[in-house]
């Protein structure tokens, strides 16, 4: 693999995601858009775009729902490692 950094396209502003003025820590960020959602998954469509985190947040006008940003917001492998079998 290339050591040359992968220079993803904001889908949005359309500049690099890895540019210093915007990249927020959580970049950079991709959105996956999954067509015929209420279809079974055998149907449906996906299509992957990369953002800045800032640009998706003013896009969809932040209303307090992007937990993402909270810092303990658990990673995928926090997640993984969360053991489900303890009661308390
Ligand atoms: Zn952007």
């Amino acid at each position: 693999m290339s050591e040359e950094l992968i220079k993803y396209q904001c889908c949005i502003c359309k500049e690099t995601v890895l540019n210093e003025e915007k990249s927020s820590h959580l970049d950079p960020c991709s959105l996956f858009v999954i067509s015929n959602i209420d279809q079974q998954r055998d149907n449906q469509k996906e299509q992957q775009f990369f953002c800045h985190f800032e640009c998706f947040r003013k896009l969809v006008n932040d209303d307090g729902n992007l937990y993402i940003m909270d810092d303990d917001f658990p990673t995928m492998g926090e997640i993984a490692k969360e053991d489900w079998s303890e009661d308390d």
